[in-house]
This record gives structure tokens, C-alpha cells and sequence, in this order.
């Protein structure tokens, strides 16, 4: 443990040092906050912290400047211009609070769909979504769906667990390090931290992404792929591992469902299905008897490949019979693949070879025995060390969920999957989709004044679970969970105001939203957006969306489109709970969660979102936030994280419970908890026992762990789910089989991308536009010293990203007759751009790119209207439509996965030509300058940062 005396701190630089966590982007770092007097002097790395181990990046220490930005939102604000002008008046959180509850009331006793409650990039979704199920309203996500939702549910599904938050490549172990569309924002200092172990020990990492920048710049080798074709690569490299014999078939006996026998019966209600016993259980060949015997019985060998006569006409098969047939089909060979991935055969040929000698000639062997679930001994731990990760960049696709689905089946087959080497489930994952809930909000579960039975997300096993009415008819305002987005685990947030406007399924009343940009870097189609949030009835002169009420720390572009603004503070000034019920900060070998406290006190009329959220809810009488005579249950959210309990002894935070504070995972509340955490460091952790780190899913010793710290109620063991049996419950729907059926324009659409097994299609986008006419992808990236919207106000950050060219290729700039700094244009089948360009050689050759959300409105953040970020920054938003081009059928379908509604932001192709020599350019389109609430501080006129200038600045505002 550090000891603080140590940092050779000169007492004029502080005076206390205060540990929390970082909130300048999601990894949640520890910090040491040092403070002198009520001012912030310095932020460090906490060497203590199972995060970052004291590593702390460019954006964290630059958390200072975030904490003082000139844009900080200063009290509440109602609007008294039109929307969109920007014109507020501010108001006192009483009046606030009232206006917001007369809105949010009558919708409340009437019809609970009218409200809408959307949330961004925060960190407190097991709150928000407690809180939308109190209200009883289904109209409730946060940012996954336009964010990485085909990775999480194609995790959650298939092994019961995603990258990142949820698990981690096993650094200390693995031989080969795979990284697929990873830009340098998510998982930032854990990655870069773990890459630096791969360097140290010369582990080869490869990095297969269209853009060379970050940690492909960093990488061995560098795999510049067509945007779209991540599918395609990764099944080419399943067919040759799997003809040339290199899977691990011990591995997918125990732990999978590949021995599982699926019922053929073509054109049966059943076929597809798996056969189970009448106790529901799935079966398995036997080795011995040559006879269906359950998959759960202990001591057998089942076998992988064989047929049954069923009774009633048909046969089973295992399911490895049927991955067999599939992908060992020539069309997946690396030759069939190539013109469309863009990397020659030979390429897949030599990373398949690179794969096979780590997986299998380098396995690690852990000298640690453990038990399975069956009750079978082990003596050692054996792993196949490639690990892999994955980010947006395979997951922002109309095809990513099945491309996210067949990378974890990549892991599957060499079994790299939770062994040594491989990738590692961090606590509480694994936990497969049929233990979660299914989604609340059926047509007769919302009811006026009633909770939901239970939360607005879930995750459906079956066309039952759908939240549609008895016409099919989506229930939800995205249309999340309907035939349109059946699995779509984190909602649908950019179809939510569109869908709104249109009236579609039907109107709402109050769109309430938090942290999330959807006037600007957030939605697709961004002037279109900006025109349906200020759009009014021709006869009642009202706005199309009435009410809006919006929650933001800053004065980002959203803010000038809200009627009632409740401000936020800085990460520095509130209380936050990053907690087990959330996604929370464990490592695989460690339980861990953590607090934000206010290391200073707000110097403005702001009050924590989640506080404020408390207070509605009380004044709203919401179950669970008023006790028996109406009186508010918790004083403020830190109350709420103390005392709160979610089922007896589970609380948000699952360190120092009890009554003595030394109960762990469940207990009593502890009116100490706070304290303890901060005492701490900030975070708690609890180490896993050495025989439950790994095998997790299979683990009784984990499993008993996990029981005792709160994760089940009781051990929760399972089998991987290559064959998907869910997506085939859907496919047989689209069929004509069961009582819920979809729709006759979607049943094409489910029949091709519902398969069990995963395929590849083209990306929607790119299948319905003329390749001619728009023969060039296009993708983002967010950049390193960035994340999301916040960084661009930051003067520290701006000095590394003041503006973001568009990144072309070589070969392109030669063709258009362009060099670093000329203008074009760039055109969609819905929008045109003109911005900057920067020639760069490490890309796709048909592909361009650029920094995400560093272009600005002007008028917005508290910038100069003429700042680089407003006159050379742009975003690729303007090329995006929530809806693809129209179809034959004159329906247009949602820019989205099919299956979880992810929005497919990086199916965009385009069109480039040069433009016209301009002195002074700035890019178009060009949209008016927006006002600026009232009373913010005045921007820094220089970047310096010390007593004086401090002084000086809060000087300059008193006057
Ligand atoms: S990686 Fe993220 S959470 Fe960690 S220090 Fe950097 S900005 Fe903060």
C-alpha cells in the first residue's frame, strides 16, 4: 500500500488527498484527488486500485479541467424561448421538481408508456431502471443500443458473459493476443496496461481492424479488413481449424453444447430444437450405449458425432454434426472470403496456423485441482492460451450480432473460453441469458399507478417473451423486443425520437433523458432530429414530442432543445455507485466495486442526477422510494446506496456490510458502509479462491462462491451455447410455427439472420445502395484522449484533438487529386458533408474515417463559435439515417442489427469528391449559432492552470 506520505507532495501544492473514481470515460480507474482548500490541484493514479493499479491516462489527469469547465450547468433552468434558441430562465430546484411531477403524474395514473426515459453514458442503470419499473413505464434503456449491445447479448448468449466489463484476456498466460474492431477509447488503461505485460513477455498480438491507429499501431501484426466482413474472416478461420483437426474436442464434450442432439424433422413445429427428456433436460449419445441419456449425467462420454430415429418420424443429431456440415462447406473457405474481407487466403491460412500452434503445442497447465459441477475431480487447470477482444467495431453492424456470436464460438472451439491463457469472466459473470429476467412491460403488465413486474430490459429465450401486443404490434416507443429488434437487450435509443415524432406505435408525452446527446453527436440524422424535437401540430400549435426534461452536467447541444433542465454536477461532486448489480469493476481473480463521493462540494445550484431522480420518485410516490406515509425513503442517493436493499441482504454495494461492516457480497445495510469505502481507497474488493479462478461456468468451487456473495440464489453451472437454440425458436416462428408469429414483411428478414448457427450477410446499408455511387466505407473512431462529447470542451484534450479530418486512404488522395489539408465532399444515400482531409497510409484501402464527436455546434460547450472544433470539426452523423433507403415494398426498415437493434453506424458508404480551393473553409452543413444559458462562467483566456489563473478567471465571472 502506498503511503501517502510518501508522494513528496510539498504542502503548498495540497492539503488532503481524496480517493475516488474517475468518470472521464467508463473504465473506472481509482484516483487520488490531491485538494488544497476547496480547489483541485492535482488527480493521480491509485496504485491500490484492481483497475489501474495507479496507471492513470491523459484523460484522467485532465479530469481537473472537466471538473472547472466554463460549461458546467450552474441551476435549474425552464425554457422561456422556442426550442432550439437556447433562451432559459433560471429556476429553483423547488419549482423544478414541482414542474417536473405535475408532467410525470397524470402520465403516471393514466398511461405510464407516455413517458419515455432515456439515459446515456452513465453509470447507474441498476438505479435508473429500478426507477422506470416503479413508474411502470416499459419505455426505458440506456446507450447500449446505439453503443455495443451485439457484442454484450451476442456474449450473454452464447457463453454467458462479453469482453470488457464483463471479462478480460487472461495477460499473465496467454501465448497470442487477437484484437477485432477495437478503437483506443473502451477498456482503455486495463488494455493498455495488459498489452504492456504481452510486450514485456514478447506475445505476438494481432490486431484486425480497418484503421491501423492505437493499439493496431501498436500491434505485431496489423489485418486491415473491409468494414462489414469480420464475420466472414472469423468463420473462414473456424473452417480451417476445424478441417485441419485443430479444436479442442475434450473441451466442447464438458463444456458445450455441441454433444447436445438437435431434433431434424424439416417442416416439424420441433425441428432445430433440441431433444429433451420429459424433465426438460437436453439429451446426449452416449458412448457407451449408443443411447440418448441426459447431458447433465455424470460419468458419461457423450459423443460428437451419430444419429437417432425418432419415434414420431425425423432424427436427432449432435450439434457439432451440424457446425461440421456448415462451416466446413467450401463457401467459407479463406478463397471464398478474400475479395470480399480484403485479406488474401493465405493471410487466414498463416493466422489459423498461428492460432492452432498457441491454443495447442503452448497449452498452460496450472498446478491448482478443482471440481466440477458434476462432481468430477481435476488435478490440474489446463487452458489454451489465445485470448481474444473485441469492441465496437465488429458490433456497430446490421450484422454484428452474428459476427460477435461467431468470435465466441472461435474462443469455443480451441477452448480458450475461462482456461488458463484465455479469456477470463470477471465476477459476477458468467451468467447466462436464461438467469436473467426476461423483459417486463407486456401489454396487460403496464397499468395506471402499478410497478412492472419486474424490469423494462431483459433478455427474451422465445417468441413468448416478446413485448408485443395481440396484433404483434411492439409495445415499447424503440420498438425494442418486438418482431423488429426481438433480442434487443439495451433497447433501441436512436429510433426512440424519431418513433416519438412519428407517433409510432404512439405518441408520448414526456421524453425524459439523461446524458445523452441527441441533439447533436448521439443520433443519426442529426438535422433531422433537431427538426422533429422542435416540430409543432399545424393545429395545436404544441410541440410534436410536448415535454421534454433533460439532465446534463454541461451545456451540450441537447440542453438548448429541453423545456426543464436538471442540472448535474462534475464526477468530483456527487455520490456514484458502481456496483455488482450494475457493471461493476471486478477482475477475473477479484470481486471488487467502487464509489464517487464529493471530494468537493459543488459552488453552483446542482444536484447529482441520481438524487434528483430519488426525489422525483418520491414526490411521485414511486414503491420503494416512499415509505408507508408517503415520506420519502432516502435523503439523497448516498442513502439510497447504503441502505437501499434489492432483495434481502443485496444491496448496491456489496462491501462492509452488516452491522459490524464485515460482511461481504450480502448482509445488513451498514450505516458506515460510505464511510468504509472511503477509508478504503474508494473501492472494495474480495479475492476468488484459487480453485474458482477459472472454469467458472463449470466450477462448483465458483459457483458455491458465487451463491455465498449474493450472484444466485444457487449454483447456477452451464454449457456454452454454440447451436443457438433461441435464434432457432425464431426461425421456426418465421416459419409459420407457434402462436407468435412475425409479421409477413419480416419473415424473410428472421428466416436469414435468425440461424443457430452464426452466417454472414452483407450489411444492410451497403446490400441496398448502389456500390457505384457509393463505393467507399466510412467509420469512426473515438480517439484515445477522448471519450464521447466531453472531451472537446476540455483545454487540456483540445490541445491533442482541436478538430477531426476525415482520414482517407493513399491511394484514394491520389485519385481525388487531394493532400492533407484540402477540402471534399462526402456524400451518402441521405446526406452531404464537406470537410478537411489527412492522407494516411495505415487504412483500408476503401475505406475513410474519422475522431468521432469532437465536432461541435456552435454556440454549444461554452466554446468560441469560431473554435476549431465548430468550424473544422464535423460529424459523419449527418450521412447517417436511423432508416435505410426504401424497399420495394415502399417500407423502410431501421438502421439496425435485426436481431438486437443495434444501431449500425458503421454500415455507412459514401461517396468522395474534392472540393472547390477555399480560404478559411469551414465545414457544412453550417447550422446557427446556439444560445447559451444563462450566467456561465466565461472560458479561460489562456490554458494555464495554478493560483493565479484560478483567481484571476473567478475573478473576471464576479464582475
Ligand atoms: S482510462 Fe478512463 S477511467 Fe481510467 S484514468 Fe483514463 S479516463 Fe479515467
Amino acid at each position: 500500500m502506498p503511503d501517502d506520505k510518501n508522494l513528496n507532495l510539498s504542502p503548498k501544492s495540497a492539503d488532503r488527498i481524496a480517493k475516488t473514481t474517475c468518470y472521464m470515460c467508463a473504465c473506472r480507474c481509482g484516483i487520488n484527488v490531491h485538494i488544497k482548500g476547496d480547489e483541485i490541484r492535482y488527480i493521480e493514479g491509485n496504485r491500490d486500485h484492481p483497475v489501474n493499479n495507479g496507471v492513470l491516462c491523459a484523460k484522467g489527469s485532465a479530469g481537473i479541467m472537466q471538473h472547472l469547465s466554463p460549461a458546467r450547468l450552474n441551476a435549474p433552468l425552464k425554457r422561456v424561448g422556442k426550442r432550439g434558441e437556447g433562451k432559459f430562465e433560471k429556476i429553483s430546484w423547488e419549482e423544478a421538481m414541482e414542474m417536473a411531477s405535475s408532467w410525470l403524474k397524470p402520465i403516471r395514473e393514466t398511461d405510464p408508456r407516455k413517458l419515455a426515459f432515456f439515459t446515456g453514458r452513465d453509470q447507474s442503470q441498476a438505479l435508473t431502471g429500478w426507477w422506470a419499473q416503479q413508474f411502470g413505464t416499459p419505455n426505458f434503456a440506456a446507450h447500449g443500443g446505439f453503443c455495443s449491445v451485439n457484442m454484450a447479448a451476442a456474449g450473454i448468449y452464447t457463453i454467458g458473459g462479453a469482453f470488457w466489463e464483463f471479462g478480460s484476456p487472461d495477460w499473465q498466460n496467454t501465448e497470442l493476443f487477437l484484437l477485432f474492431g477495437v478503437a483506443e477509447d473502451h477498456d482503455s488503461n486495463p488494455i493498455k496496461i495488459g498489452l504492456g505485460k504481452l510486450k514485456d513477455r514478447g506475445i505476438r498480438t494481432v490486431s484486425i481492424n480497418p484503421v491501423q491507429t492505437g493499439y493496431s499501431a501498436v500491434a505485431d501484426d496489423w489485418i486491415g479488413i473491409t468494414p462489414g466482413t469480420d464475420g466472414l474472416f472469423i468463420l473462414s478461420l473456424i473452417h480451417v481449424l476445424m478441417k485441419t483437426g485443430q479444436i479442442d474436442l475434450d473441451y466442447l464434450i464438458r463444456y458445450t453444447n455441441a454433444p447436445w442432439l438437435v431434433i431434424r424433422r424439416p417442416g416439424s413445429a420441433d425441428d432445430g430444437l433440441f431433444l429433451r427428456d420429459e424433465n426438460g433436460q437436453p439429451q446426449v449419445l452416449d458412448h457407451k450405449t449408443g443411447k440418448p441419456i441426459s447431458a447433465e449425467t455424470a460419468g458419461i462420454r457423450p459423443q460428437l458425432k451419430g444419429e437417432i430415429a425418432l419415434p414420431n418420424g425425423g432424427v436427432a443429431v449432435p450439434a457439432f454434426m451440424l457446425m461440421a456440415e456448415d462451416w466446413l462447406n467450401d463457401e467459407h473457405s479463406p478463397e471464398a472470403s478474400e475479395a470480399k474481407t480484403g485479406i488474401p487466403a493465405e493471410r487466414v491460412y498463416a493466422l489459423a496456423g498461428a492460432i492452432a500452434e498457441a491454443a495447442f503445442k503452448r497449452e498452460v497447465v496450472i498446478d491448482q485441482p478443482w471440481v466440477d459441477w458434476k462432481g468430477e475431480h481435476h488435478d490440474k487447470m489446463i487452458g489454451r492460451p489465445v485470448a481474444m477482444h473485441a469492441m465496437r467495431g465488429i458490433s456497430a453492424h446490421s450484422n454484428g450480432f452474428q459476427t460477435c456470436r461467431a468470435l465466441h464460438i472461435l474462443q469455443i472451439l480451441i477452448g480458450s473460453v475461462e482456461t488458463p491463457g484465455g479469456f477470463r469472466f470477471k465476477p459476477p459473470y458468467p451468467k447466462p441469458a436464461h438467469i436473467h429476467p426476461r423483459p417486463a412491460g407486456k401489454p396487460d403488465q403496464v397499468k395506471p399507478s402499478t410497478p412492472l413486474p419486474g424490469a423494462p430490459l431483459g433478455y427474451p429465450m422465445s417468441p413468448d417473451d416478446l413485448l408485443v401486443d395481440d396484433q404483434g404490434q411492439p409495445v415499447r416507443i424503440d420498438k425494442a423486443y418486438s418482431w423488429d429488434a426481438p433480442l434487443s437487450a439495451h433497447g433501441l435509443m436512436h429510433m426512440v425520437i424519431s418513433n416519438a415524432y412519428a407517433g409510432d406505435p404512439y405518441p408520448v408525452d414526456v421524453l425524459f433523458m439523461y446524458m445523452a446527446n441527441m441533439a447533436w453527436n448521439s443520433s443519426m440524422n442529426t438535422r433531422g432530429v433537431i427538426d422533429m424535437l422542435t416540430e409543432t401540430d399545424p393545429e395545436t400549435g404544441e410541440y410534436r414530442i410536448p415535454k421534454i426534461i433533460y439532465s446534463d452536467a454541461y451545456s451540450s447541444e441537447m440542453v438548448a432543445y429541453a423545456d426543464l433542465i436538471l442540472p448535474d454536477t462534475t464526477y468530483l461532486e456527487r455520490h456514484d455507485c458502481i456496483s455488482l448489480l450494475d457493471r461493476p469493476i471486478c477482475e477475473p481473480d477479484c470481486v471488487a466495486d467502487a464509489i464517487r463521493w464529493p471530494v468537493v462540494e459543488p459552488d453552483r445550484d446542482v444536484r447529482g442526477f441520481q438524487s434528483t431522480l430519488l426525489d422525483l420518485g418520491a414526490r411521485l410516490g414511486l414503491p420503494g422510494m416512499v415509505d408507508a406515509d408517503g415520506k420519502p425513503l432516502y435523503s439523497d442517493y448516498a442513502d439510497y446506496m447504503t441502505n437501499h436493499q434489492r432483495k434481502p441482504g443485496i444491496g448496491p454495494l456489496a462491501g462492509f456490510r452488516g452491522q459490524s461492516g464485515k460482511d461481504k457480497g450480502r448482509g445488513d445495510p451498514n450505516p458506515d458502509q460510505i464511510d468504509a469505502y472511503i477509508a478504503n481507497g474508494g473501492f472494495w474488493s474480495e479475492e476468488l479462491p484459487e480453485n474458482a479462478r477459472y472454469f467458472k461456468m463449470a466450477n462448483q468451487h465458483y459457483q458455491d462462491f458465487a451463491v455465498k456473495m449474493g450472484f444466485f440464489d444457487k449454483p447456477e453451472p452451464y454449457c456454452f451455447q454454440i447451436y443457438s437454440e433461441v435464434l432457432q425458436k425464431f426461425q421456426l416462428a418465421a416459419q409459420g410455427h407457434g402462436k407468435n408469429q412475425p409479421p409477413q414483411h419480416l419473415r424473410e428478414r428472421i428466416k436469414a439472420c435468425f440461424t443457430p448457427l452464426p452466417q454472414w450477410y452483407a450489411p444492410f446499408e451497403g446490400d441496398m445502395v448502389d456500390s457505384d455511387t457509393y463505393p467507399i466505407h466510412a467509420l469512426t473512431q473515438r480517439p484515445m484522449a477522448m471519450y464521447h462529447s466531453w472531451g472537446s470542451q476540455n483545454p487540456w484534450l483540445r490541445q491533442i484533438h482541436g478538430h477531426n479530418p476525415l482520414f482517407i486512404p493513399s491511394g484514394l488522395a491520389r485519385s481525388l487529386q487531394v493532400q492533407d489539408g484540402d477540402w471534399v465532399w462526402v456524400s451518402s444515400h441521405h446526406g452531404k458533408i464537406k470537410v478537411p482531409v489527412a492522407v494516411m497510409e495505415g487504412v483500408n484501402p476503401h475505406t475513410v474515417w474519422t475522431w468521432n464527436a469532437i465536432g461541435k455546434r456552435r454556440g454549444a460547450w461554452q466554446l468560441d463559435p469560431d473554435a476549431p472544433e465548430a468550424r473544422k470539426g464535423f460529424l459523419l452523423n449527418h450521412l447517417i439515417h436511423e432508416l435505410l433507403p426504401m424497399r420495394g415494398d415502399g417500407l423502410r426498415w431501421s438502421n439496425s442489427d435485426p436481431i438486437t437493434g443495434q444501431a449500425a453506424w458503421f454500415d455507412l458508404k459514401v461517396n468522395i469528391t474534392k472540393a472547390d480551393h477555399e480560404d478559411n473553409a469551414s465545414t457544412e452543413p453550417a447550422f446557427p449559432i446556439l444560445g447559451t444559458p444563462p450566467d456561465l462562467e466565461k472560458p479561460a483566456s489562456v490554458l494555464r492552470y495554478g493560483d493565479s489563473i484560478i483567481a484571476r478567471d473567478k475573478k473576471e465571472n464576479n464582475q
